[in-house]
């Protein structure tokens, strides 16, 4: 067995995790990510981008509203590159409930949101595709934000300043004596090396997995599992994100990302993390609430669905999920009897930079480390491997600075060749072991309309020829991609479209001798 040291050590990948590094090494605290798979493996890489300004958690969450809308002005400021500052609006249809839309502006003004009434006629002349039925509007400061950009601007900085990540390594036990955590135990589940990590301390920030995690230190965590589905347009529908103004239910955001809108979500009570894939009634149910504000959306292409799951604390009373707090939990386990443990679940997208900064500050006053934070004020810098997860950047940054040779890999996407090699590097850097399912998170690669039906043949192609992958690797990638892309392409499938992708599917399934429906 293999032995490290660290000062801190992360479990888990996502934007918590990415931000505590970050956090963490701008303080000079030297730390590990621990991610089980890859960046952005769970809710951070399945959730609406929604740069809340607050105004959706006024009536039940007015703590959680106005974190969103503190956050959300501090991320404008220090990471523009990673937002689309759209705005948005708020709009009921006819039969929403009166007293609701009357009881708004004051409830927004108690959490100190802005909002301002719109015309209806107004909004109706900056959003055309808004329903004709709408009886009152008001514009909100919402944004919308690229998930993947934000974790691996985050993690980037990190490592850059003396960070490491490990991806694909999964903490399976700690060594545990005198009330301390000594070491902590991993697994490279590519390779079945295993390794000992001795740490000063441990944060968790493993999201929904929080529980599973604190419970190989034998801490009892109850948690409760909350399944949300989204769907992605071919087109964009909207310029704004368009909220239903009504108190929270299902399926009423309809936000942009790029070319495309995404709407959602659902929010349903799960027990089994293992078993997360989107169904067609869920889909259903979002067509027909996301087109009561924005009648075109039944008649959309739809891309595909796609779900993810949110820890939530507070409550166990799972028929009052919506009213649950989506805010954060910080636990110190020195009152479970462990001194140098901690854990951050819950949150949101839009607060993890708060989460982030509270989590750092309780480590080092464990630590009797007296440095503040700086992440407040200080800019999140651009590093150019990050800036292909951004939804429609390709077309216009392909075009603009193209060189000769420099080939389409997708076509859909329009991801070049040199995209790829940019990536690929950086990957190498950080230790991440190459394929289409990592470049499909720093990249749009498979996720066009065509869903990697082609872009997924040439890339692993390219990394053949390139000498990336050998053996059967590329073929291995191959078959678990097309298997993701299609559990979220299923639901969203009829009529004549259906047709062509079971074509496509068996294509796939004669060339590489395998099932894709698993
Ligand atoms: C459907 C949906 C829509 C949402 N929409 C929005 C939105 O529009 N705006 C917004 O602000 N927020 C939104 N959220 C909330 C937001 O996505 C989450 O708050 C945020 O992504 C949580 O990040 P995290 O890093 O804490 O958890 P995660 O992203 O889940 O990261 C936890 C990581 O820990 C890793 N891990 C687990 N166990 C281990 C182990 N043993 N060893 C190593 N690694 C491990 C996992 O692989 C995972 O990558 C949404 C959430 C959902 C589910």
């Amino acid at each position: 067995m293999k032995n490290m040291e660290t000062r801190v050590l992360i479990i888990g990948g996502g934007i918590t995790g990415t931000g505590i590094a970050r956090d963490l090494s701008l303080r000079g605290i030297s730390c590990i990510v621990v991610e089980k798979k890859d960046i952005n493996a769970g809710a951070s890489g399945s959730n609406h981008g929604l740069l809340h300004s607050g105004a959706r958690y006024v009536l039940h969450d007015a703590g959680t509203a106005m974190e969103c809308m503190e956050e959300s002005r501090i991320l404008k400021q220090v990471a523009p590159h990673c937002i689309e500052n759209t705005g948005g609006l708020f709009v009921a249809v006819k039969g929403d409930d009166e007293s609701y839309i009357a009881d708004f502006p004051a409830l927004c003004a108690a959490a100190g949101i802005m909002v301002s009434p719109v015309d209806t006629g107004d909004a109706l002349e900056t959003e055309p595709a808004l329903s004709g039925n709408i009886i009152a509007a008001y514009e909100t400061t919402d944004a919308v934000v690229d998930p993947f950009r934000l974790s691996l601007e985050n993690i980037f900085h990190a490592v850059e300043l003396g960070a490491t990540l490990m991806c694909y390594t999964c903490v399976t036990g700690f060594s545990i004596s005198n009330n301390r955590i000594r070491s902590v135990h991993l697994l490279n589940t590519q390779t079945g090396e295993t390794l000992a990590v001795k740490t000063d301390h441990v944060v968790n920030a493993a999201g929904a997995w929080a529980g599973e995690t604190a419970d190989l230190a034998g801490i009892n965590l109850p948690m409760v599992y909350s399944k949300g589905t989204l769907i992605i347009t071919h087109q964009r529908i909207a310029r704004q994100v368009i909220n239903r103004l009504r108190p929270p239910s299902d399926g009423d955001i309809i936000s942009p990302g790029g070319t495309v809108s995404i709407a959602g979500t659902t929010s349903a009570p799960i027990h089994d993390l293992g078993s997360l894939h989107p169904t067609s009634e869920e889909v259903d149910l979002i067509i027909r609430e996301a087109s009561a504000i924005l009648p075109e959306f039944k008649n959309s292409t739809f891309i595909r669905a796609f779900s993810g799951v949110r820890p939530l604390t507070g409550s166990s009373d799972i028929k009052e999920e919506r009213a649950i707090s989506r805010g954060y939990i910080l636990l110190d386990h020195a009152r479970d009897g462990i001194e140098n443990f901690v854990t951050i679940t819950g949150g949101k997208l839009t607060t993890y930079r708060l989460m982030a900064e509270k989590t750092a500050d309780l480590v080092c006053r464990h630590m009797n480390i007296s440095r503040s934070c700086q992440t407040r004020t200080l800019p999140l810098p651009l590093h150019d491997a990050c800036r292909w997860s951004e939804p429609g950047l390709s077309p216009r940054y392909w075009l603009k600075t193209r060189k000769p040779g420099d080939l389409l890999l997708c076509e859909c996407e329009m991801v070049p060749i040199s995209a790829i090699d940019c990536i690929l590097e950086s990957m190498k850097q950080h230790a991440v072991p190459p394929g289409l399912r990592s470049l499909g998170i720093r990249s749009r690669i498979g996720k066009g309309p065509c869903q990697g039906a082609y872009c997924s043949i040439r890339t692993i192609a390219y990394l053949y020829d390139t000498g990336v992958l050998q053996g059967d690797q590329g073929l291995i990638e191959m078959i678990a991609f097309l298997r993701e892309r299609w559990k979220g392409m299923q639901p969203v499938l009829w009529g004549e479209r259906l047709m062509h992708a079971e074509l496509q599917e068996a294509i796939h399934c004669g060339l590489f001798e395998t099932e894709l429906q698993k």
